[in-house]
């Protein structure tokens, strides 16, 4: 394991010399080598330290950004470097173990890993107290980790009724707890209300508060994104009056699509980008402890990465504004909201959840797949436009249905 990581980083280095000589580092990477500095090692000096917060009750120290496991090497070298040390998705190192850059520096990084429903997806999978333990200890074997920091529940749970009744989720943490491989427990929750494919679906924020109030989870992850939430501000304020860690995920609402629209990005001020914006304002502006900020390749690393715990100046509040009037004509915020209201049971915030991997992410692959799988997809959408009544945004469902139909099918 740990021969196929330095394997893979010699390639690195041989790869990052090659391209010197040949001049070439500027169209792999966009980013220069620089005589004795890895372009990693370079782009890590551009984006500098990054600062740390308390998170939930433990009040360990974590970066304001965090990494995931599912990031390229290079990424994750040149996030240690700037002082990345929280990892979600630790358990996407199963495969190839976990990279030697943290394998080296195993108590200075803390790993998490994201356990699933069993039987079936976050909707109808369930849980099951011998299949979670089973996998926590599997992922720590494949990993080399030796133990991990936290352990997630992905999607959350359905209701707060869940979060009573159900605890076997809860009591393969205690168990893992008791013999040193887990330390604390999370989640990631998404929005279950008005879910056709779910029984009495709620909010996150209603889900959530309900987790802060049973007392036994650390912190959260859940989406969070620049515009006007008040839900979750105010969930936020309660989270941290609880000593209760919040950590904004899919942060990045529609800015994959604007930054291929020139014409929008020339309504920019000059010296502004709209990732470096967020996380100027994620990372300041907010009371949120930590964000995942997704990153591809070094040059986004950079671009991203570098505005964290940086004051927003006027120009990136411009910036800011700018891009909340254009999200807010065309990325959804995830909220679940306007689901209820549909007569064909179509699920709304999921086909704009894929919308979203395939139009900010880049991920048509992945957004395809995904959307295949749905038991209703938007052909049977009829136009009745009872859904945008409920919709925060005022956003025209119907035809960002039709549309994501199209682009996914
Ligand atoms: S317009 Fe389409 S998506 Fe909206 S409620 Fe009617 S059928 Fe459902
Ligand atoms: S379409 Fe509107 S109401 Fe529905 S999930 Fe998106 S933002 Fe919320």
């Amino acid at each position: 394991m740990k021969e196929k990581n330095s394997i893979e980083r010699r390639k690195f280095l041989k790869l990052s010399s090659t391209a010197v000589l040949a001049g070439l580092a500027g169209n792999l990477t966009g980013i220069q080598c620089r005589e004795g500095q890895s372009i990693v090692e370079e782009a890590a000096q551009k984006v500098g330290k990054l600062p740390r917060r308390k998170l939930g009750y433990s009040r360990r120290e974590i970066s304001v950004i965090i990494g995931a496991g599912d990031y390229e090497l290079l990424l994750i070298e040149a996030g240690v470097l700037c002082g990345i040390n929280y990892w979600h998705k630790a358990n996407r190192w199963m495969t190839s173990g976990a990279p030697d850059v943290i394998i080296k520096n195993r108590d200075n990084n803390y790993c998490q890993v994201t356990v699933d429903r069993v039987g079936g997806g976050h909707y109808d999978g369930r849980f099951d107290e011998e299949e979670h333990y089973r996998y926590v200890k599997e992922a720590l074997k494949k990993t080399g980790l030796r133990y991990f920091d936290d352990m997630q529940l992905h999607f959350g749970y359905h209701n707060t009724e869940e979060i009573k009744k159900n605890r076997s989720f809860i009591r393969a943490f205690e168990r893992l707890k008791k013999e040193g491989i887990v330390k604390h427990l999370c989640l990631s929750q998404h929005s279950y209300e008005g879910s056709s494919r779910v029984k009495n679906g709620q909010s996150a924020a209603e889900v959530l508060t309900a987790v802060v109030e049973d007392g036994i989870y650390e912190h959260a992850q859940f989406i969070y994104s620049y515009g006007s939430d008040p839900e979750m501000d105010k969930f936020i304020e309660f989270a941290r009056a609880k000593n209760f860690g919040t950590i904004a995920m899919k942060t990045a609402r529609g800015i994959g699509r604007m930054k291929e629209d020139k014409s929008f990005m020339d309504k920019l001020p000059n010296d502004t980008s709209p990732y470096n914006a967020l996380t100027r304002w994620l990372t300041t502006k907010t009371k949120l402890d930590a964000a995942v900020i997704r990153v591809r390749n070094l040059d986004e690393f950079v671009e991203t990465y570098s505005g964290a715990g940086k004051d927003m100046q006027a120009r990136d509040l411009r910036a800011l504004d700018i891009m909340t009037a254009e999200a807010d004509k065309t990325a959804c915020r995830l909220c679940g909201k306007c689901q209820a209201q549909c007569p064909q049971k179509i699920p709304i915030t999921d086909i704009l959840r894929f919308e979203r991997y395939a139009l900010d992410d880049h991920d048509r692959n992945k957004a395809s797949r995904l959307y295949t799988g749905l038991p209703t997809r938007g052909d049977k959408c009829i136009n009745c436009r009872s859904c945008i009544q409920s919709c925060p945004l005022n956003l025209q469902i119907p035809e960002k249905i039709s549309k994501a139909h199209i682009l996914l099918s």
